[in-house]
């Protein structure tokens, strides 16, 4: 390989790992997030209201304060 190849190939391992690094930061943030909808799904004074735009043909309850959904499989 010559030498300006070689920096291109060592770029690109380079750019790799950061996508590595940042997937991994993504997943954290995603379990952040999980945990903080569990917080707020105890803390909120909830009023549910049915949601009608579901991405599923059956409809939901939704709370109109937190924006979570009733059924808690339906949140993460
Ligand atoms: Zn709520």
């Amino acid at each position: 390989m010559n030498p300006q190849s070689q920096i291109i190939s060592n770029t690109i391992l380079q750019k790799k790992t950061q996508i590595i690094y940042y997937e991994q930061n993504i997943k954290l943030v995603e379990q952040q997030i999980k945990k903080l909808k569990k917080e707020l799904f105890q803390k909120c004074n909830h009023n549910w209201v049915k949601d009608w735009e579901d991405r599923s043909c059956h409809s939901s309850w939704m709370c109109e304060h937190c924006k979570l959904y009733k059924n808690p499989n339906y949140n993460y």
